[in-house]
């Protein structure tokens, strides 16, 4: 049975561990570096991306959860999560963040808040590649959107219709993969089922 560390400083911690066990997984909250010890992946939920990087720093994880992420651990990340893995941040009015932290691990520029203060969330049918069945109902909570990806990241979904409508949300490159949307948040397990088929694979 694949460990799955979910990490635990701040954000919808609980959701995710229950999804995670609801697909077979055991899962450990990572609050200090000796928690990353033995897991087969990581997930970083949804929050607020610069608390759970203050944290983090704070907390001496951030370097480990690099190195981690860098080793080639298998991670997924919701909404903040997402903003945690990306290389590079954008404000919501487009201005780079270089003095906001992440793990990375993706390469992409990641825009937070990204869907205008207006909409501080919405729903959408977003058609996720590599999930079988219908769209997933997504739902966005003052989410990111992936601005520009590097060509060695895969594109899985992008929001279809609306003010947005093109706008990257969900990414993968190599065992990385980050949702702009909340699926631990829906019912809907196959997002949640697909990161932990990866884990399962390459442990
Ligand atoms: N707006 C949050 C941030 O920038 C993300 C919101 C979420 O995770 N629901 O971190």
């Amino acid at each position: 049975t694949p460990l799955v560390g979910v990490l635990a400083l701040q954000g919808d911690v609980r959701e995710h561990r229950a999804v995670l066990e609801q697909q077979g997984a055991r899962t450990v909250a990572v609050r200090r570096p000796e928690e990353l010890d033995g897991v087969d992946g990581l997930v970083l939920p949804g929050g607020e991306s610069t608390t759970i990087a203050k944290l983090a720093d704070r907390w001496g994880l951030l370097e480990p959860l690099r190195a981690a992420v860098r080793g080639g651990l298998p991670a997924y990340g919701s909404c903040a999560g997402m903003i945690l893995l990306a290389d590079r941040l954008l404000d919501a009015a487009g201005n780079a963040i270089p003095d906001q932290q992440t793990i990375g691990g993706l390469d992409v520029t990641v825009r937070r808040n990204a869907f205008g203060r207006q909409v501080d969330s919405f729903e959408s049918e977003v058609a996720v590649e590599g999930l079988t069945g219908p769209p997933v109902h997504a739902v966005f909570i003052r989410a990111p959107w992936v601005e520009e990806a590097a060509d060695t990241v895969q594109v899985l979904g992008r929001v279809s219709g609306g003010p947005a409508d093109g706008r990257i949300v969900a990414v993968r490159q190599g065992d990385v993969v980050a949702t702009s949307f909340h699926p631990e948040l829906t019912g809907d397990t196959r997002m949640h089922r697909f990161f932990v088929d990866l884990v399962r694979e390459r442990s």
